[in-house]
């Protein structure tokens, strides 16, 4: 079979991300390899995201700019798929008639057929048909050999919150949990091709298995954290209306489950949050917050906030300033709130100008840099346990020290801090270094949105690495 290659593009959340793997790999029987270049692509798959509008316009604008490659390639393949494909359908042909093919989010498992229609038949295919739920792939040997380090992987999908200002329950679908057994042995290989880090990933973690009766979230964590090899558990995204007693535990009790929640609180005020449909007040958020703070005095909390809610007075928006002031996160997604199409806000009146959503979203932003600097710079003089995922993008500096060149390494804390560090004086031997490796380093300068750190003479190795499957120098 003559080697065919697909350009994915991938726009928005971790999920996206997720799914654009499992897209290459149901591909790859078809003969389609996996490439960066666009110009090589015989076939192009754009994943879309819905969340927000600015999302959706990106996506149209690369789409639009895909017409004039068809024109001089016509047997160019263009697939759409993701959110906007399940919202939109057919429209999207309807706009851009040089798209082949319009998959929605419960189709990459029917994906293999469609494109080997399209290839023997050169026609149009819209398939954003929900019904059949979640598809459980079959992985080969070598399908998660890519030499990555840490990987997302879904423990469920779709959502049935129904936030207000939200699109998810309409272009996911209900939610479904995938059952512990398939997601234990999706992790075991993705160990044992040198994976060290999973971030699970579900609109609600906290809801996990309860619909299907499978067993809890924090359970399914402490099964996570019994799979040898594997370092260190991340999660997102728990709804705080929804974070457990039992998950809050497992905070102190799980020693690979790291140092750091993504808890989107949204607004600070409470007519806010009702009209959001988020059910949860202020105050109960806060008192999650000081309950995780009493369990892991360390532990770092992120969150999102949306500015510009329809009818969100001066008022509700300083309770949101007060309560970032308050929490004093350690990072923040702010963003303008934006209609969507079938999520309930769209339909509230007194929006917010777009100027005013700007000033806003530049306070919230402006408000919460000097506490992701104070954060920081606090970390200044502390030793910290890095995961080693590769180089950074600056890959090669020179350490004034020695006037040698040497390699600039990238990781991150347990607290979801990105650390960059040079082997420097070589405390630690070179080749001890490589992605996957834990490493002990001193924090010597912060920036605004990393660390700069120096290794120190001992080398972390908390679990038995050596005895790793496939220990490997697996460099991204
Ligand atoms: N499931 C997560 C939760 O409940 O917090 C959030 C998922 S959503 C993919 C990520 C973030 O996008 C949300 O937390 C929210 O801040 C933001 N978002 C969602 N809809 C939005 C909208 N219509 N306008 C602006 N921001 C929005
Ligand atoms: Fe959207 Fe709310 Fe569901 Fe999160 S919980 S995906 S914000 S509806």
């Amino acid at each position: 079979m003559n080697a065919k290659y697909v350009y994915i593009h991938t726009i928005g959340c971790q999920m996206n991300v997720y799914d654009s793997d499992r897209i290459a790999m149901v591909l790859k029987p078809l003969g389609y390899k996996a490439t960066s270049l666009l110009k090589l692509a015989d076939l192009i798959i754009v994943n879309t995201c819905a969340i927000r509008e600015k999302a959706e316009l990106k996506f149209f604008s690369f789409l639009g700019r895909l017409a004039d490659m068809k024109r001089e390639k016509t047997d160019l393949i263009i697939g759409v798929g993701g959110c906007v494909a399940q919202q939109e359908g057919a429209r999207i042909m309807e706009r851009m008639a040089h798209v082949d093919l319009v998959f929605g989010t419960s189709a990459i498992g029917r994906l293999p057929g469609l494109i080997g229609q399209i290839e023997s038949e050169r026609c149009q295919i819209v398939d954003i048909d929900m019904s059949a739920g979640i598809h459980e792939f079959d992985y080969g040997e070598d399908e998660h050999r890519n030499g990555k380090v840490t990987r997302f992987v879904t423990i469920m999908q779709g959502c049935d919150n129904f936030c207000s200002y939200c699109v998810v329950p309409y272009v996911r679908g209900q939610e479904t949990s995938r059952a512990p057994a398939k997601i234990l042995n999706e992790i075991r290989l993705l160990v044992e091709n040198g994976v060290r880090e999973v971030t699970l990933l579900g609109q609600n973690v906290n809801s996990y298995g309860q619909k299907e009766g499978l067993c809890s979230f924090a359970k399914l964590l402490a099964a996570v954290n019994d799979i040898d090899g594997l370092l260190r558990i991340r999660f997102t995204t728990s709804h705080p209306k929804d974070l457990s007693e039992d998950l809050l535990l497992a905070f102190k009790d799980l020693e690979k489950l790291c140092r750091h929640i993504h808890l989107p609180v949204q607004s600070g005020s409470n007519r806010v949050l009702n009209l959001m449909n988020r059910k949860y007040t202020r105050e109960l958020y806060l008192e999650k917050v000081k309950k995780l703070r009493n369990l892991r005095p360390d532990i770092a909390i992120t969150s999102d906030i949306i500015v510009g809610f329809p009818g969100e007075t001066i008022r509700d928006f300083e309770k949101t300033l007060e309560l970032i002031k308050e929490v004093k996160f350690d990072g923040l997604f702010a963003f303008k709130y934006s209609d969507r199409p079938n999520a309930a806000a769209a339909r509230l009146p007194d929006k917010i100008s777009e100027q005013e959503k700007q000033e806003r979203l530049q306070r919230v932003l402006d408000q919460q840099g000097h506490y992701t600097t104070l954060k920081n710079e606090a970390l200044v003089g502390c030793v910290e346990d890095i995961l080693v995922e590769g180089y950074s993008k600056r890959h090669r500096v020179i350490d004034l020290h020695n006037r040698q060149p040497d390699v600039q390494w990238t990781g991150r804390t347990s607290t979801n801090k990105i650390v960059n560090f040079i082997q420097g004086d070589g405390v630690i031997p070179q080749d001890e270094i490589v992605a996957g490796k834990m490493v002990r380093i001193r924090i010597a300068k912060a920036f605004s949105h990393s660390l700069w750190g120096q290794p120190v003479k001992a080398e972390l190795i908390p679990f038995n690495l050596d005895s790793l499957i496939g220990e490997k120098s697996n460099v991204a």
